[in-house]
């Protein structure tokens, strides 16, 4: 179809285009190419791009599907067959997937075509994509700021319209936070909703895929596509799976909406306060009734996370000894120095950070002051959400309390990149169902 510019559509337009055979999926999948090839040297946002094996699936795309031909990128921390899946880390620098995580069956099923592998912050750790291995990814929006992280570059393709949707994964805010910060629609489903299977594991008890996309009702129809049940993954929920856009288009009559009193406190930026006064004023408007409610457990909600994530990440980082995948020192003298130097060699400094945290926080003496309290407080922020939801049907919050900020601003300095986590770690299930025992480390 000439005149459109394709790859500007949301994924809903898009389809129209498609079942109304005015675009072939081929067609598709050249423009966006071509608006790759045009955009993400500046950007950034791609790793890997497998066009002749996406060609492929185009030619035999079934556009009658729920998301028949329409290409999805995928962050490089999930599994697609065949594909690198790198997690930005030179510990997989070269390595392909053997298999198909569960979110790239059920998208094929649903007739989408997983297409380029998007950048991130190493293993997913981390707020601004900075933690990256392997590359620089710039906000679409002002190459000059972070596109937030550590679903970066499916944020920035989103918004680059270098991709019609994408997966992220999120553990404590890494596929909303990049959404707000590059001014996409981030959704996190509740855990349990989207199999794991194929996602290489952070923090086991908070890790979840979601979708980023342009419109809300572009992350209803992946949502459709990627939730359910998955007997491969033991904490995917086995219940049945709402039509996400059903509702979409209603107006908010009889929706109750809470306003954590605690997250309007200073320190918030002007710009984000101004953002979300429009918004629950917006909300108003359309019938909502705004509620104040109370999480007073918010300030432990950043200690409480860096302990159980760091735990858990030094537990599941543990299988990257050279041995079984990935990236091999030299020349080891022997099988301590093959772990040794091929983790030190392997992965970057903020992973180190944390695997050294995690396994400090588990090791015999500390195990009961921190890994063993953590458990608890965040039963307490689960009661403090589940109090507040008695309430109401849902809750505002700003995603971050800051708008994206200058590359290399804040990655000198971890603690202040916590920080700004404060919005989005908070939102977890009860406690680990994987509750790491005491290791006999000193
Ligand atoms: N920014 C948080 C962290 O660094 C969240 C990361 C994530 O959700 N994967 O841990």
């Amino acid at each position: 179809m000439t005149g459109t510019d394709l790859p500007a559509l949301s994924i809903a337009d898009l389809q129209l285009l498609l079942r109304r055979r005015e675009v072939s999926p081929r067609e598709v999948i050249d423009s966006l190419r071509a608006r790759i090839e045009a955009v993400d040297s500046e950007i950034g946002a791609y790793l890997s791009l497998d066009t002749e094996a996406a060609a492929k699936e185009a030619d035999k795309a079934n556009v009658d599907l729920p998301l028949g031909g329409v290409p999805v990128a995928i962050k490089d921390i999930i599994n697609v067959m065949g594909q690198p899946c790198t997690c930005a880390s030179k510990a997989l620098q070269g390595y392909r997937a053997t298999y198909n995580a569960t979110v790239i069956r059920k998208l094929r099923t649903a007739g989408a075509i997983p297409f380029g592998k998007t950048n991130l912050d190493e293993f997913a750790m981390g707020s601004s994509t900075e933690n990256s291995a392997m590359k620089t990814t710039r906000n679409p929006w002002d190459l000059s700021r972070v596109p937030g992280g550590s679903s970066g570059g499916s944020a920035a393709a989103v918004a680059a319209d270098a991709a019609f949707g994408a997966l992220g994964s999120d553990t404590g805010g890494s596929v909303r936070q990049p959404a707000a910060l590059s001014g996409v629609v981030g959704f996190k489903p509740t855990y349990g909703r989207v199999s794991r299977f194929g996602l290489v594991a952070f923090a086991s008890s908070l890790d979840q895929i979601g979708p980023l996309t342009k419109t809300v009702r572009d992350s209803a129809l992946i949502m459709n596509a990627i939730a359910g049940h998955d007997s491969q993954d033991t904490t995917a929920l086995n219940e049945p799976v709402p039509d996400y856009a059903a509702k979409l288009g209603n107006d908010l009559r009889g929706v109750r909406l809470g306003l954590p009193k605690e997250y309007l406190i200073e320190g918030i930026d002007a710009q984000v306060k101004a953002a979300i006064n429009a918004a629950v004023n917006q909300m108003n408007s359309l019938g909502a009734e705004i509620i104040e409610v109370s999480l007073p457990t918010t300030e432990y909600a950043i200690a409480v996370y860096y302990v159980l994530a760091t735990a858990e990440a030094s537990a599941n980082l543990a299988r990257f000894d050279g041995v079984r995948y990935g990236y091999r020192a030299k020349n080891p003298r022997d099988v301590l120095d093959l772990y040794g130097r091929t983790r030190g060699e392997g992965f970057g400094s903020e992973v180190k950070r944390r695997i050294i945290l995690g396994t400090y926080v588990l090791s015999s003496g500390y195990y009961d002051a921190y890994y063993l309290r953590a458990q608890k407080v965040r039963e307490l922020v689960r009661r403090d959400f589940a109090r507040a939801f008695e309430k109401v049907d849902a809750l505002i919050s700003p995603t971050s309390p800051v708008p994206a900020f200058k590359l290399g601003e804040r990655v000198a300095d971890p603690l202040q990149m916590y920080l700004a986590d404060i919005f989005t770690i908070a939102a977890r299930p009860p406690i680990a169902q994987t509750v790491i025992h005491k290791s006999s480390a000193q």
